[in-house]
């Protein structure tokens, strides 16, 4: 592409050009960081309202019932479920990811014991992100009964990894670095195929790409709705079990939210019959309830139309990135094949902090990941092309002026 005239063609063309209305974007800024914060569907403002002055001011503690409040973690989970293809009744909305995986790698070795005692190691890979390695390294501890948690450097290393120890193989689909996606299909038969048990994280995943976890017959999943699904800062995570685990064992955070009768105060635990057994307490739900919002816009279309322009951008951005910043140090992380690309596009600079300091300074906002990586998320329902195009000429003019060498880019806040 040579002209920004081509990319604003792309956008008259676009089939969810119209969504972006939906979405309360600020004027003055190009936003490629939906991958680590989506933003605000327009309605949560109105929903937080009607939350906080009706059911909440008027409706008070009569709304648990009359509002729908206690119904809620799984009439979102059923909302949510055809994203990831799952079924009714598999999935809840409650938590963050690091709580639910401490939830589903208990259940998950569990199973992997009674199937088979000797099964003691947990394979993930070094680049998960680090939540995902640190509550498996809190449970193993916990646990102290000699299990290990085995960490492959690079993807082709993992058949060779999961072996007849290995109890579960905790994979996460897209990394939160490079954007590098597994083929969730062969990797989980190649995890059954070993014996072990497949458990997906999907924070990067879940409204980005499409996902089939019934049709790959994954076991377990959580994922969060605050990044691609725009749930709002914070907002709870997600957990999918299959009917067919679902009553296999509860999980060891056997709050009364899991207990199938809550309100028969029943001194003894006795989990719930279904997915409901996967929710601990008394769950958020003012934050809660704007996740709604956020799936609200995906039922107006479809993840195979999500998916096939998140590839067009970035594509381009990669195209652009290349053709127009080629004389600079930046270096592509993220896999040139669809079929390993999630919905980011990472490049490594060796300034990279800085760099992503005066982007965003700029307006155009990515976000920076150690080490040197600068990270580019494409939310297919909010971003433009002609938004692309804009975001690399900044990118050259910030390389080309070399503003990032100024001395404020260089300070850190606590959140990269
Ligand atoms: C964003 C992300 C998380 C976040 O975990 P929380 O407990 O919800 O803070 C976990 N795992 C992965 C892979 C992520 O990308």
């Amino acid at each position: 592409m040579n002209t920004r005239e081509e990319a604003l063609a792309l956008d008259s063309a676009d089939p969810l050009a119209s969504l972006r209305d939906q979405f309360a974007l600020s004027p003055t800024t190009i936003y490629l960081d939906g991958n680590s914060l989506g933003v605000p569907p327009a309605a949560a403002a109105q929903r937080a309202q009607t939350v906080i002055g009706a059911e909440w001011g008027e409706g008070l503690i009569r709304s648990w019932n009359t509002a729908g409040w206690f119904e809620l973690p799984r009439r979102l989970g059923n909302k949510l479920a055809p994203l990831i293809g799952a079924a009714d009744n598999e999935v809840v909305v409650t938590d963050t990811i690091s709580i639910n995986l401490f939830k589903l790698l208990s259940a998950a070795v569990r199973v992997a014991n009674a199937r088979d005692p000797k099964r003691r190691v947990i394979v993930s890979e070094r680049s998960n992100f680090p939540t995902d390695l640190y509550i498996a390294q809190g449970l193993i501890e916990q646990l102290d009964r000699g299990y290990e948690l085995r960490l492959v450097d690079d993807p082709s290393e993992l058949p060779t990894a999961i072996g007849d120890d290995t109890a579960i193989a905790m994979i996460t689909h897209v990394n939160y670095r490079t954007g590098y996606m597994h083929d969730m299909a062969a990797l989980t038969k190649l995890i059954h195929d070993k014996g072990a048990l497949a458990l997906w994280d999907l924070a990067h995943s879940a409204g980005a790409v499409p996902v089939d976890l019934n049709g790959v017959g994954a076991d377990y999943a959580v994922g969060c709705t605050y990044k691609y699904l725009n749930g709002g800062p914070g907002s709870p995570a997600f957990v999918w079990v299959p009917k067919r685990h679902q009553n296999d064992f509860s999980q060891p955070l056997s709050g009364w939210w899991g207990h199938r009768a809550p309100f028969k105060m029943d001194p003894a635990y006795q989990p719930d019959d279904g997915i409901g057994r996967f929710l601990c307490g008394t769950q958020p739900m003012v934050s809660m309830s704007l996740v709604e919002c956020g799936l609200d816009v995906f039922l107006q279309t479809d993840m195979q139309t999500i998916r096939a322009k998140s590839l067009a951008l970035t594509d381009l951005f990669i195209e652009l990135v290349e053709a127009r910043c080629g004389e600079f140090p930046l270096k592509l992380v993220t896999p040139r094949e669809h079929a390993q690309r999630g919905s980011h596009a990472s490049f490594e600079h060796p300034h990279g902090y800085e760099v992503m300091q005066a982007l965003i300074a700029r307006g155009v906002i990515g976000d920076y990941r150690e080490p040197h990586v600068l990270r580019f998320g494409f939310t297919p329902l909010y971003t433009r092309f002609v938004d692309v195009w804009d975001a690399v000429e900044t990118l050259r003019e910030v390389l080309t002026q070399e503003t990032w060498r100024a001395p404020e880019f260089a300070a850190r806040g606590a959140v990269t």
